[in-house]
């Protein structure tokens, strides 16, 4: 794939390499989304393909190492993995911010922590110990973790390489075999893994990486009833399309999907200040991620002023081509963002909301899908105010006192991520606290780490990425119980044995 205008799934340990002038081949553009640009094209994996992928997989399973490797091997396998992404990462780099758009900074600022997600799960492997449980009686219950089995991966384009790996790297820790699907919008760099963990060590057949589209190949492997656990990112729909043929199958579901996160900013904060924490919650990756500060809730007190600054800067923006350093907004993801922010925009006028800025599309060097960071001041029950836009088209919303904030934060169907700003330490924590949603952060957001469990409540999702509970998620637990005490006598009256 590295060679040129074709990329290909990763199976057994080589990329299945298909000829375009096979008629079976169906094969999909990757357009980058900055310039239109053809980046790559990728095949559309066919139901009998991922049929056979999965059969590859078991084989693996049952046959193969990796489900045997002790700790320490599956320690020394991802612990090389993250050195050789570290030595590869001036490609990922690239290719992340070429299939997404985003500026290449934020690409830089990302990736350069990706690698550390190999290495934290490389360590649990290594220390998750099992756990003896006491009986009463001579009797202990040992309980071991073991591999669930085949594992389906189904993945977003706009942090396409984070979320693989953190995904990949918790079921490889424990055991697994995997079977990536990417998004077909950024499936890249997710691609590029093989080789590094065939490089790094892992034996073939223990992940595979298919490419496709939701509705083809990501439906075609989510129904297949010999995968043991699907782990979703994406959106709502997705999860309930694969839901239903998952709980007929007993095959459990990680979902992390999306979001409406309010940014919650108290009188006590400095206005400059507070500008500065908007900004960067609301308008990193265009808007395009689930945690997104896509509400920005004001108390009364500073509303004006902090609105008045939060526009003059918005203005400033300097949208650009992503590859130059300077560029802070990069494009949206394709055609349809641009359009569901245009419709959004225009739904929420019409309702009564106030544009204050933005609320367009525009190209660069007239190229690409990219959309003006859009400020508008809304109700808190507007269409914008509690539908996900993925995308750089914000709600502003007044509140009149601490609890109003908090029950306008915990007001949609979503509860994902949430920040709290103020100066006011207890006032962080009764908030905090108040607030439904699976990650609070207190004057930060985005902030993210290997250790830390990531993953929302309501229709934000079920299940965690990230810390001991992805690993524990990825595992069974089996009880064996010793008796190392006297024979049952229960029944030796009955039978009459000695
Ligand atoms: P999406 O749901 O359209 O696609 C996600 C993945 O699901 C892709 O690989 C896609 O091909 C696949 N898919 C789609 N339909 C499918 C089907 N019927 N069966 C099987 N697979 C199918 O989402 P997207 O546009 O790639 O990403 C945006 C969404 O993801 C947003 O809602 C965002 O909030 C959410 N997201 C959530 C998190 C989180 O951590 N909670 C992180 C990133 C993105």
């Amino acid at each position: 794939m590295d060679s040129g205008l074709q990329a290909y799934s990763w199976v057994n340990g080589e990329y299945s390499i298909r000829s375009e002038d096979d008629p079976s081949a169906k094969l999909i553009p990757i357009i980058n989304p900055a310039t239109e640009e053809l980046i790559a094209k990728i095949e559309i994996t066919s139901s009998e393909a991922v049929h056979d992928i999965v059969s590859k997989s078991l084989h693996a399973f049952k046959n193969g190492p990796w489900p045997r490797a002790d700790s320490s091997e599956r320690f020394a396998v991802l612990s090389k993995a993250a050195g050789m992404m570290r030595e590869r990462m001036h490609d990922f780099i690239r290719y992340e911010a070429m299939q997404t758009g985003r500026p290449i900074r934020e690409m830089r600022a990302q990736l350069a922590r990706i690698p550390e997600w190999l290495e934290y799960f490389a360590s649990l492997a290594r220390t998750m110990e099992g756990r003896v449980t006491p009986f009463k009686g001579p009797v202990v219950n040992t309980l071991t973790r073991h591999p669930l089995g085949v594992v389906a991966q189904i993945t977003p384009w706009n942090h396409p390489l984070l979320i693989a790996t953190k995904k990949m790297a918790a079921a490889l820790a424990a055991g697994n075999c995997v079977i990536v699907k990417p998004s077909e919008l950024a499936p890249l760099s997710v691609l590029m893994m093989g080789k590094i963990f065939q490089a790094a060590g892992l034996p073939d057949g223990a992940l595979q990486i298919i490419t496709g589209t939701g509705p083809e190949t990501g439906k075609y492997l989510c129904q297949d009833r010999r995968l043991a656990k699907i782990d979703l990112t994406g959106g709502l729909g997705t999860y309930r399309a694969i839901a239903p043929a998952a709980s007929q199958n007993l095959i459990s579901i990680t979902a992390e999907l999306g979001g409406k996160a309010p940014v919650c900013i108290f009188e006590s904060m400095a206005v400059g200040r507070a500008v500065q924490a908007a900004l960067f919650a609301s308008f990193i990756a265009s808007g395009q991620t689930c945690v997104t500060g896509s509400r920005i809730l004001v108390h009364d007190k500073i509303y004006d002023e902090f609105t008045a600054l939060l526009v003059e800067r918005t203005k400033k923006l300097r949208i650009g081509d992503p590859t130059l350093d300077d560029t802070q907004i990069g494009a949206v993801i394709n055609k349809a963002a641009v359009e569901r922010c245009t419709k959004f925009v225009a739904e929420a006028v019409s309702e009564g909301g106030k544009l204050l800025c933005g609320g367009s599309p525009t190209t660069v060097t007239g190229k690409g899908f990219f959309f003006h960071p859009t400020l508008i001041e809304t109700s808190a029950t507007s269409s914008l105010s509690c539908n996900e836009v993925f995308g750089p088209v914000i709600a502003i919303i007044r509140c009149t006192s601490e609890d109003d904030m908090i029950d306008v934060a915990n007001s949609t169907n979503y509860a994902l991520g949430a920040s709290v700003w103020t100066n006011d330490f207890a006032q962080a924590h009764r908030v905090a606290e108040k607030i439904e949603a699976g990650i609070v952060w207190i004057n930060g957001h985005h902030l993210n780490d290997p250790s830390s469990p990531w993953g929302g409540f309501k229709e934000s999702g079920v299940g965690k990425e990230n810390g001991i509970e992805a690993y524990e998620s990825y595992t069974k637990v089996k009880s064996t119980i010793i008796n190392y005490g006297i024979l049952p006598t229960w029944f030796d009256d009955d039978v009459g044995t000695s």
